[in-house]
């Protein structure tokens, strides 16, 4: 989290298209479950979470290693913002603070703005945290024997 001034429970006062950029950033609660590559049935659009993890993500600290510069190393890697949220959200963490308010859903109590610590973000199980593995050591054919439930 940014240590730039946050106004008071801001995601509840402020629409998602309202909220400075340090808020945005802020809604991250740091799962890291956005950085699991996905298997998404062409036929049925229906999308499947795998425990292979982008290059990028530490599966320690559930953050990606090269947060600023990532796009020199991952072309692909999305910048959600409220204009592409209604794109996004389907595939989103059930979890996440961004699908939740889009959703109009409020924010669990572990998140770290509730909390105040990202550790509670690990302790209520909801992380990716040493559950990964990487794109590096799986070849992609192989990911199907790697679906996964959301942890949840
Ligand atoms: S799923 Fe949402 S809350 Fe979790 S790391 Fe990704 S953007 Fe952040
Ligand atoms: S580049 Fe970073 S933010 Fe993007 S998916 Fe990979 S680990 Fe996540």
């Amino acid at each position: 989290m940014s240590g730039a001034k946050l106004g008071h429970k801001f995601w509840e006062r402020k629409t998602l298209d309202q909220m400075t950029a340090p808020e945005w950033e802020a809604l991250c609660d740091g799962c890291g479950k956005c950085c699991l590559n996905k298997l998404e049935d062409e036929d049925t659009g229906e999308v499947a979470l795998t425990r292979i993890a982008c290059r990028l993500l530490d599966d320690a600290t559930c953050r990606c290693v090269h947060y600023e510069n990532r796009h020199q190393f991952v072309p692909d890697c999305i910048v959600l913002k409220p204009s592409n949220l209604d794109t996004h959200a389907y595939w989103m963490p059930q979890t996440c603070a961004y699908r939740l308010l889009w959703e109009g859903k409020p924010l669990p109590d572990w998140h770290p703005l509730l909390s105040g610590t990202s550790q509670s973000v690990h302790d209520a199980g909801v992380s990716v945290q040493n559950r990964t593995l990487s794109e590096f050591d799986i070849p992609e054919e192989d990911w199907e024997e790697h679906i996964i439930e959301e942890p949840t």
